[in-house]
C-alpha cells in the first residue's frame, strides 16, 4: 500500500524530471550524460504508463514492460555516470546484459500470471529488486572509486546514497528468500526503509547530477581564469595565487624559495620577421622547454607577452642560479622551426631569493626578480642576474644604482 502510494507520487516526479532532462539534453547536445539521464527518466515514465495500463494490455506485455523499466532507468543512470566520468565503455554493456538477462524469467513467469497472480508477482518483484540492487551497487562503486577531484563531494554523496539504496534492495531480496514473502508482509521495517529510499532517490538523484555538473563547470571556469590559453601555463592571476601560497609556505616552513623571471630577447623583432603565429609557436615551444627542465613541484607561468615566471620552492640560492643558467643555455641552444626555417632565440633571466627574512611579500619578491631582469637586459641580454637581499624601502626602486649594490652576477 505504502509503496503503491509512493509509486504514484514518483510517477509525477519522474514526468517532471524527464521533461527537465530532455530540455537540458536538447539544449546541450554535446553532453551525453544528460542524454542518458533523460533516457533514464523516460524509461521510468514508460514503466509507469505500462503499470497503469496493466489491466488493458495482456500480462505478458504490461508486466515485463512495467517491471523492467526501473532497472532500465538505473542502467541508463549508470551509463550517464560512465560518460560523466569518461570511464571505460564496457560497464554500461554489463548493465544492459543484466537487464536483458532479467527480462527472460520475468517474461516467462508473466505468461502464467492469470493462474497464480500472488506468488508469481512476488517472484517477479524480487527479480526487479535484485536488478535494482546490482545496478545501484555498480553505479555506486563507479562513483566512489573515481579520481575526479573537482566533483568529489557530489560524487561521494550520490555514491553513498546509492550504496544505501542497494543495501535496502538486497535486504528486500533476502527477506523474500528467507520467508517466501515480500517485505510488506514479512518485514514491514524493510518496506518502510525502501519507501523512504524511493522517495529520497527522486530528489537526491537529479539534484546530485546537477551538483556534479555544476562542480565540474566551476572547476573548469576557475582553471580558465588562471590559465594562459596559448601555453596552458598559469597566467598572472594564477601566478599571484601560487606565489602568495608559496610565500605563506616559506614563512611557515622557512625553506628557501626563489623566483626566476625570464624574458625572451628581441621578441618584437621575431614577431616582425616571422609573423605573430611564428611568435606564438615559439612561445608554446618555450613553455614546453621550461616545463621539461624544471621539477614537477615548480610552478611555471606566462605573464605578459614573452615573460615567464618560475617559482622554485625549496631551492637554495645556488640551485636557483644553476637552474636559471641551465634554462638560459637550453633556450639558446634550442632550434625552433618556423615554416621550415631554423630560428634561434635567447632569453634574459632575473632571479630573486627569499634569503632569511622574517617578512616576505610576494609582490616585492616579484619586483626584485624584475629588477634583476632589468639588470640582465641592461648588461647586454642573454644572461642571468640574481638579486640578493631584500630592498629595505620603495625609494630604492627608483634608481638602478642601489640594485647594482644588491646584485650578484652569474657568469654569462
Ligand atoms: P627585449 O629584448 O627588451 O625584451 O625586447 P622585446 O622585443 O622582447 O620586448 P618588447 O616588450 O618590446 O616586445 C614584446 C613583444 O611581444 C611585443 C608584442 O607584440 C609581443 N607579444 C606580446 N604578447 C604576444 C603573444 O601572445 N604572441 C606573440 N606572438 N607576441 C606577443
Ligand atoms: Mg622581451
Ligand atoms: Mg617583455
Amino acid at each position: 500500500m505504502l509503496t503503491a502510494a509512493i509509486g504514484f507520487i514518483q510517477n509525477i516526479q519522474l514526468a517532471c524530471f524527464a521533461v527537465v532532462f530532455i530540455l537540458i539534453a536538447l539544449h546541450d547536445r554535446e553532453n551525453r550524460c544528460f542524454r542518458w539521464l533523460a533516457a533514464a527518466y523516460c524509461a521510468g515514465l514508460v514503466g509507469g504508463a505500462f503499470d497503469l495500463a496493466r489491466h488493458l494490455l495482456p500480462y505478458w506485455i504490461a508486466v515485463p514492460a512495467s517491471v523492467i523499466a526501473a532497472p532500465v532507468g538505473y542502467a541508463c543512470i549508470h551509463a550517464g555516470v560512465v560518460h560523466f566520468l569518461s570511464r571505460e565503455r564496457r560497464l554500461p554493456w554489463f548493465s544492459a546484459v543484466l537487464v536483458a538477462g532479467a527480462l527472460c524469467p520475468i517474461f516467462f513467469w508473466s505468461l502464467s500470471l492469470p493462474r497464480a497472480f500472488g506468488p508469481t508477482m512476488d517472484r517477479i518483484t524480487t527479480v526487479q529488486d535484485l536488478e535494482l540492487a546490482i545496478q545501484t551497487a555498480l553505479t555506486s562503486i563507479l562513483l566512489l572509486t573515481a579520481f575526479d577531484l573537482e566533483t568529489r563531494w557530489p560524487r561521494r554523496v550520490l555514491g553513498v546514497f546509492l550504496s544505501v539504496y542497494s543495501s535496502v534492495e538486497f535486504a528486500r531480496v533476502a527477506v523474500y528468500l528467507a520467508t517466501g514473502q515480500l517485505p510488506d508482509r514479512a518485514a514491514p521495517w524493510v518496506e518502510t526503509a525502501s519507501g523512504i529510499v524511493y522517495v529520497v532517490s527522486c530528489s537526491v538523484l537529479p539534484l546530485n547530477f546537477i551538483w556534479m555538473q555544476n562542480a565540474r563547470l566551476h572547476a573548469h571556469m576557475t582553471r580558465q581564469m588562471t590559465t594562459d590559453a596559448l601555453t596552458r601555463l598559469l597566467n598572472r592571476r594564477g601566478l599571484n595565487q601560487a606565489g602568495e601560497l608559496e610565500v605563506a609556505r616559506y614563512l611557515r616552513e622557512r625553506r628557501d624559495f626563489a623566483v626566476a623571471l625570464m624574458d625572451i630577447d628581441h621578441f618584437k623583432l621575431l614577431n616582425d620577421t616571422h609573423g605573430h603565429s611564428g611568435g606564438d609557436q615559439v612561445l608554446g615551444e618555450t613553455a614546453w622547454l621550461i616545463r621539461s627542465l624544471v621539477r614537477k613541484s615548480d610552478t611555471v607561468a606566462r605573464i605578459g607577452g614573452e615573460e615567464f615566471v618560475i617559482l622554485l620552492p625549496g631551492t637554495p640560492p645556488a640551485g636557483a642560479a644553476n637552474l636559471a643558467e641551465n634554462l638560459r643555455r637550453a633556450v639558446e641552444q634550442h632550434d625552433f622551426w618556423i615554416e621550415g626555417k631554423k630560428v634561434n632565440i635567447t632569453a634574459s633571466f632575473g632571479v630573486a631569493l627569499s634569503g632569511d627574512r622574517a617578512h616576505l611579500d610576494w609582490e616585492a619578491l616579484l619586483k626584485e626578480a624584475d629588477r634583476a631582469l632589468y639588470q640582465a637586459k641592461h648588461d647586454g641580454r642573454n644572461r642571468c642576474r640574481i638579486f640578493e637581499g631584500p630592498l629595505s624601502g620603495e625609494a630604492q626602486w627608483s634608481s638602478g644604482d642601489e640594485v647594482q649594490e644588491n646584485r650578484a652576477t652569474l657568469p654569462s
